[in-house]
């Protein structure tokens, strides 16, 4: 099944984002101050996402990834340049609005995975749609990352990889429209790092979820649609995977 908005629920247009555009990002530059020190940490950024692409975006520690994945995630906002969610601009948005974009159509996945311990993976996953629109069950969301046999298990009970499989399951159970996964296998091994990135690939080509991948692993890359690579907060080449290989396949 494939999902996404329905048009009734987008607000009014203020830009003209070509159609199959998810993030449409022009200019986008992020500072930080620290006292006397300006830290560059995006130099102005262009970028369209696609939607339902799988895009790795891949770069050394410190490039500025995480800073421009916080941001189309309504986590951060820029100090210059615009990003647009389709026709919203999220650089205009008030708190409130970016607190409903955040939880209607953002997933969001983070190197751990931060599961309450006391809880069962269903459980895990059922808490977070209570405030979904459009929920899917938990026991849905766990089958789609292979873990339906491990329902009743507490986080304790899971290994790293499955815990990460609970998170993608807890992240896609609202149905976002948008997947966004910060060093997703950052603390699994090879063989569970791949698992989790079969359960990314599954969630991709099934749910239709438009999937941003960061990574420093260029192992990663041969299983996106397309791979940005950054270097000192800019971009320096988006590149088009011909044959993009599946997890299994992957090398690193
Ligand atoms: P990456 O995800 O590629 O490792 P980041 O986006 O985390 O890169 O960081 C980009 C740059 O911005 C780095 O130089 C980092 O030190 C700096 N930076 C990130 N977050 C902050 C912050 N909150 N305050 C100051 N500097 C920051």
């Amino acid at each position: 099944m494939i999902w996404n908005h329905r048009p009734s629920d987008r607000p009014v247009l203020e830009t003209s984002i070509p159609a199959g555009v998810s993030f449409h990002v022009q200019g986008l530059s992020k500072v930080y101050t620290m006292g006397e020190v300006e830290v560059f940490a995006l130099r102005s950024i262009n970028l369209e996402v696609y939607d339902q692409e799988f895009m790795v975006i891949l770069g050394p520690s410190g490039s500025g990834k995480s800073t421009l994945l916080n941001i189309l995630g309504g986590l951060d906002v820029p100090t210059s340049g615009q990003v647009f969610f389709h026709e919203r601009n999220l650089t205009h948005a008030s708190d409130a609005e970016l607190t409903r974009f955040r939880r209607d159509c953002v997933g969001f996945i983070f190197q751990f995975y931060n599961l309450i311990p006391s809880l069962t993976a269903r459980e895990n996953v059922a808490l977070v749609i209570e405030i979904a629109r459009y929920p899917m069950r938990p026991e849905v969301a766990l089958d789609l990352v292979g873990l339906s046999d491990r329902l009743d298990h507490f986080p304790s009970q899971l290994s790293g990889g499955e815990q990460q499989r609970v998170a993608i399951a807890r992240a896609i159970a609202k149905r976002p429209e948008v997947l966004l996964c910060d060093e997703p296998t950052g603390a699994l091994d090879y063989k569970t790092g791949k698992l989790v990135l079969e359960a990314l690939e599954r969630v991709n080509q099934e749910l239709g979820t438009t999937t941003i991948v960061i990574t420093h692993n260029a192992g990663i890359a041969a299983m996106a649609d397309r791979v940005v690579t950054m270097r000192s907060g800019e971009i320096i080449r988006v590149q088009h995977n011909q044959n993009k290989v599946s997890p299994a396949e992957l090398e690193w």
